[in-house]
């Protein structure tokens, strides 16, 4: 049984995070965060909880520890968590600390023989930055003394000093690599019974060590969650990105919530995926957004650090709202002092009432389900390369999936095979997007859901291997390596790049389309189909014999959103509810009972953005949508929630059509049956 979480009520609900990351020559560290100055600053701003400044990546506290191993900056002169504890107490804020977990310099420094070893014998360095690759010993092996004498005790000494009510861990999973320390070397040994772990990533066991490294991660955080939970029940942890969207499969470690800090630019398509899927983890969950943001790399000069406007905010709150999941930005002002800034805190507050004013129309709904995008943790698991436990994960089909069908205007969720094997049923439409080493129970599951009534799409050559001639109606030929085809899509062709594509012709399947040479239409058309849609007992499978959503996720090209949306008609001809909105536009469908709740995002940018801007701001108004949704009986009540403006609706024939004018960041079509609710 997967641990549920635990999570502080429903009214704590957007969040501050704060955090400045200590060093050794910190000295004004809390001079500026006394009671009299933070409480205002807080109150200012409204945050419903907040995580502040505990142990960076550098290692050293922000408060006076006394756990032997300790690292306190010299020139420490207060106590900035004791004063952040009255703060919050003060104004009755749930407290949690940011704390470093994997990555931790100072430690590494005082202790050489607790960091990761690499391949070749030296200490692992940072996992970015100046440091990164470097032999500076910053990472802790998950079978060192760390956690028994720095970490763990540490966390249990602010729980008793300061009665924090949670711990947001950072680093960690993104700070993980393949450890060959003889504790490991002998673990590794033990379970595999290989003499010596892989040194090469192109080794055939490279997969098996990289899994042998998550799984011992994952025992570290079990452990300090245990100690966590017992030491002190009701104490929350978090483990920064752990069971989000680049780390699927059951959510067996006992975090209380999920979380990760989204990329501080170019952040919405981030966003969009963690919301779908996230939303399936049976956990309470959010997503730190970034205050602030630069047009280029972390760090450089040139591109100093500047705050994002408040729109660039609430339009990705928006993304994460609506699937029932809480917010929490973080600032981080470039003062060491601890001081929050009054002009930046007011514009905090501008997101604060935009997010807090979504709560009751957004929380505790489900989805209702339209399409299924199969993200397989035994596909991703089974071949990875590189050493990092997060950034080496390879989504990008599934990404390119998501994009298309959202750019379609329908409902999508995102489900792993742990989520999506009990629910099958529940979904229209699944898709698997280039996904060959998916498990065999995936596959047998997928079989009888389409022979039961399902619509299955399977998009890349290898996966014809897991099915058969006979299921997609597709007799396969040669199979090409790196080839570029036209697909046709709208009223013309869109070139399509593949790794391999397969070659093949229409059996019992209905081809769609003629793969083509250039683009010239129907000249020098080849003979074999760009996609087959074939019947399986009471449903349908439709293949494409190429890597469709890796092209998708690197290029965008409208036109191949034309060829998969055209494709997705074939398979829901008649859905039973369907929105008709611009491209811009992300849909999504979620229910409370019988009120239907109908998402629409407007992600444009008031201001183009362009590779050296990645602001958006001045968002326009885009419309305008129409909603068409069977039912059987007529609604009570149509509204158009969080947004200014007014529904047309009409009811006839057991179908609602509802046209929304415009929508300018997030608005909600909420459609009631029954005894109408008048909060929305
Ligand atoms: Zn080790």
């Amino acid at each position: 049984m997967v641990y549920q979480g635990k999570w502080h009520g429903d009214e704590r609900y957007f969040g501050l995070h704060y955090d400045l990351h200590a060093g050794a020559g910190d000295t004004d560290l809390g001079t500026r965060c006394s009671e009299t100055e933070l409480v205002p600053m807080l109150a200012l701003m409204a945050p419903d909880f907040v995580q502040t400044d505990c142990k960076g990546h550098p290692g050293y506290t922000s408060w006076f520890s006394q756990v032997a191993d300790a690292s306190v900056p010299a020139g420490l002169k207060q106590d900035a968590l004791m004063q952040w504890r009255q703060a919050t107490r003060k104004l009755d804020l749930p407290l949690h600390c940011h704390y470093s977990g994997v990555w931790d310099k100072a430690a590494g420094a005082k202790h050489p023989e607790w960091c990761v070893v690499t391949a070749d014998g030296q200490v692992a360095g940072a996992p970015l930055g100046q440091n990164a690759g470097a032999p500076t010993g910053e990472k802790m092996c998950p079978r060192s003394p760390y956690l028994d004498e720095l970490m763990i005790p540490q966390l249990l000494e602010l729980i008793d000093r300061y009665e924090v009510d949670g711990f947001w861990i950072d680093g960690d999973l993104w700070s993980v690599e393949p450890c060959y320390c003889a504790k490991c070397r002998a673990a590794w040994t033990a379970q595999t019974g290989l003499a010596a772990p892989p040194a090469k990533e192109d080794d055939p066991a490279w997969p098996r060590w990289w899994n042998f490294t998550r799984e011992s991660f994952y025992a570290a955080v079990t452990r300090y969650c245990e100690a966590v939970h017992r030491h002190k029940p009701g104490v929350l942890v978090c483990s920064n990105w752990l069971q989000t969207f680049k780390n699927p499969g059951a959510p067996i470690v006992p975090t209380d919530w999920i979380s990760g800090d989204n990329a501080w630019v170019w952040g919405l398509d981030g966003s969009r995926c963690e919301a779908r899927f996230l939303s399936t983890r049976g956990k309470p969950w959010d997503i730190m957004l970034w205050n602030f943001y630069c047009s280029h790399g972390m760090g450089r000069p040139d591109s100093p650090w500047t705050v994002k406007p408040p729109q660039m905010l609430m339009q990705e709150a928006a993304a994460l709202l609506a699937f029932g999941g809480n917010v929490q930005v973080y600032e981080h002002p470039n003062v060491r002092d601890g001081r929050l800034i009054p002009w930046r805190q007011r514009r905090m507050a501008e997101v604060a009432a935009f997010v807090k004013a979504r709560r009751a129309v957004c929380q505790h709904t489900e989805t209702m389900a339209q399409i299924a995008v199969l993200h397989s943790e035994c596909h991703l698991y089974s071949d990875v390369r590189g050493k990092n436990l997060m950034w080496n994960v390879d989504a990008a089909p599934v990404q390119g999936a998501v994009f298309a069908l959202l750019e379609n205007s329908y409902g999508v969720d995102i489900l792993d095979e742990w989520a999506l094997l009990p629910r099958l049923p529940e979904f229209p439409v699944v898709v698997v997007p280039e996904q060959a080493r998916m498990s065999e129970e995936m596959v047998t599951a997928l079989r009888a859901y389409v022979e039961g009534g399902g619509n299955l799409l399977l998009t890349g050559s290898d996966l014809f291997d897991r099915f058969d001639e006979a299921f997609l109606g597709f007799r396969s030929g040669e199979v090409q390596a790196e080839k570029t085809y036209a697909l046709p899509a709208a009223d013309g062709e869109v070139q399509l790049y593949s790794k391999a594509w397969r070659l093949g012709e229409a059996t019992t399947a209905e081809a769609c389309g003629r793969l083509g040479n250039g683009c010239l239409l129907e000249d020098r058309l080849l003979p074999h189909p760009a996609a087959v849609v074939n019947c399986v007992g009471k449903g349908r499978v439709a293949y494409v014999p190429a890597d469709l959503f890796r092209d998708f996720a690197l290029n965008r090209y409208p036109l191949s959103r034309c060829f998969v949306g055209a494709l997705v008609g074939r398979l829901l001809p008649d859905p039973d509810l369907r929105v008709h909105a611009p491209a811009c536009i992300d849909v999504t469908l979620r229910r409370r009972g019988d009120t239907v709740f109908v998402h629409l995002l407007n992600r444009a940018s008031g201001i183009p953005n362009l590779p050296n801007n990645g602001a958006i701001d001045e968002i326009p108004p885009v419309g305008s949508i129409t909603v068409r949704i069977r039912l059987p009986v007529k609604p009570c009540q149509v509204s158009w929630a969080l947004e200014r403006g007014a529904v047309d609706w009409q009811w006839a024939d057991d179908i609602l059509l509802a046209r929304i004018p415009a929508v300018h960041i997030h608005g909600v079509l909420v459609v009631q049956q029954g005894a109408p609710n008048t909060d929305y």
